[in-house]
């Protein structure tokens, strides 16, 4: 076994016993990305000199004795999270040049915990995509077959954990750019609940869904790093005063008589047979576990898609306002100010970014606002509601994170409404605030991962982990690698 290809709790494990140094993972790592980088393409900035110290600053901890959680492993971060002096892009041309001078909150826990950032990963430009096409600068490849997309809009995050390009990855996820690149790459990602993380530093993109979770190679290293980002933060409010457990305690308990919500509404014509049986074979072996399924309903899932592009473009259209070309970022002088303001924001963002300023624009104007706007808050209620009557009846829900296996790269580029619908499945979680995690549960006859999607109570990411764990135990479809 080559040490790029291991997870977060095995090079943990390793480290601990002195058998390698975070400078050979480090070293394994950045072999592996300059094999593979070229078809892959994962990542936007990658810091190897930092790197490199960050391994050396592990090591002398480890002979110290003073190791944390993340000492020595390398973690890949979405290049939307704030990293003091490495360039923080967006995948968007407005950021090229930015350079944070400070730290995100999940990214400073992280080396509080010691870890190595082996790189900053592309995305949809401002993380508006589901295949990361509307990346400003590349697509990324799916490893499992480079003519695909690996999902978005952490697709790069998602690529690398599954092309091993590092041991493992952060994403953030508004509508299902966590779960459904996941999916589609065959690695585990997991949105958190609505609050469990701290958003400071994450580039605001609609600030009532977003989410930073956890992409990994397994469910285990799922709940190791998401020991690491969680927590009250007094620089985000929306972060939530709860307590954080142990979530590591939460693997290996037993799914025995645990009640598993099957909705009707996810099992939907259009979607591909495949996707469809394997997810319905997933709920057997739950079943042979001693898990028992319950037909449940979320009757207003059909308004999810159309609520949250109302409310996903007004918050982005509040957001991106600040991109003006006066305090960072990129900047086209103008004859005048607002002549400056037309002109950086009118090279800088791209069409996608610019669709949804206008749509979130128009959702918000006077006039439309009740229509548009208050109807979209009153719909959300609505879907939330659906999900609280469930939760009174079973544990957790399952359901296909996607509709689709990877799709090839161009085939929705010309259809936006066709792109927004690779999130059917994931944006409802969003709109609820609950958590989900993705978990590969089988491939199709063309060598593609496929997800199941599992979705808990608010705050209640332990017992995701408990089925996601029990499940992953069970098959051996996270043992797949693809052929590089
Ligand atoms: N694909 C969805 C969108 O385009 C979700 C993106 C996300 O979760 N960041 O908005």
């Amino acid at each position: 076994m080559e040490l790029y290809s291991l997870g977060v709790q095995e090079l943990r494990r390793m480290l601990d016993k002195g058998e390698v140094t975070a400078k050979e993972i480090i070293t394994s790592v950045y072999s592996r990305i300059d094999a593979v980088e070229e078809k892959i393409k994962a990542y936007v900035t990658l810091p190897r000199n930092e790197a490199f110290l960050m391994a050396d600053k592990a090591d002398r901890d480890l002979s110290a004795g003073t190791k944390k959680l993340m000492t020595g492993i390398p973690v890949a971060v979405k290049d939307n999270m704030c990293t003091k002096g490495v360039p923080t892009t967006c995948s968007s041309k407005i950021l090229r040049n930015f350079i944070p001078p400070y730290e995100s909150t999940v990214t400073s826990k992280l080396i509080e915990a010691g870890y190595v950032l082996s790189g900053k990963t592309n995305l949809d430009e401002f993380a508006m995509g589901s295949s990361t096409e509307n990346s400003g600068f590349h697509t990324t490849r799916n490893p499992w077959d480079t003519e695909r997309i690996p999902g978005g809009s952490s697709g790069g995050s998602a690529a690398a954990v599954a092309a091993d390009e590092c041991s493992a990855a952060l994403g953030s996820d508004t509508g299902g750019s966590i779960r459904q690149p996941a999916s589609l790459c065959g690695v585990v990602g997991m949105k958190p609940t609505y609050g469990r993380v701290s958003r400071y530093g994450l580039v605001a993109f609609a600030s009532s869904l977003d989410q930073i979770g956890p992409i990994t190679k397994n469910v285990t290293d799922c709940a190791m790093l998401l020991n690491v980002i969680s927590g009250r933060d007094f620089r985000d409010s929306t972060s939530a005063p709860v307590l954080v457990p142990d979530f590591t305690a939460a693997i290996g308990k037993d799914v025995k008589g645990m009640k598993i919500g099957v909705p009707k509404e996810y099992f939907i014509e259009g979607m591909d047979p495949e996707v469809d049986s394997a997810v319905r074979e997933a709920i057997r072996k739950f079943e042979s576990l001693g898990a028992v399924p319950v037909d449940v309903s979320l009757p207003h899932t059909g308004y999810a898609v159309a609520t949250y592009y109302v409310l996903a473009t007004s918050e982005a259209s509040s957001n991106l306002a600040r991109y003006d070309g006066v305090k960072y970022g990129f900047r086209a002088e103008g004859k005048d100010l607002i002549d400056t303001y037309m002109r950086t924001r009118a090279e800088g963002f791209g069409p996608e970014v610019k669709r949804r300023i206008m749509l979130g624009t128009y959702a918000l104007s006077s006039g439309y606002y009740d229509a548009y706007y208050k109807k979209a808050q009153q719909v959300r209620t609505l879907i939330k509601d659906d999900f609280e009557k469930v939760f009174r009846e079973v544990d957790v829900i399952v359901t296909p994170t996607s509709p689709t296996a990877a799709f090839r790269m161009g085939e929705k580029t010309e259809d936006p409404l066709q792109m927004y619908l690779a999130d059917i499945f994931t944006i409802s979680v969003n709109l609820a605030g609950v958590p989900g995690i993705s978990v590969p549960c089988g491939f199709t006859t063309g060598n593609l991962p496929i997800g199941l999607q599992l979705i808990g109570k608010h705050f209640d990411e332990e017992t995701l982990l408990t089925a996601s764990f029990a499940y992953e135990q069970s098959t051996e479809w996270h043992k797949r690698k693809p052929a590089l």
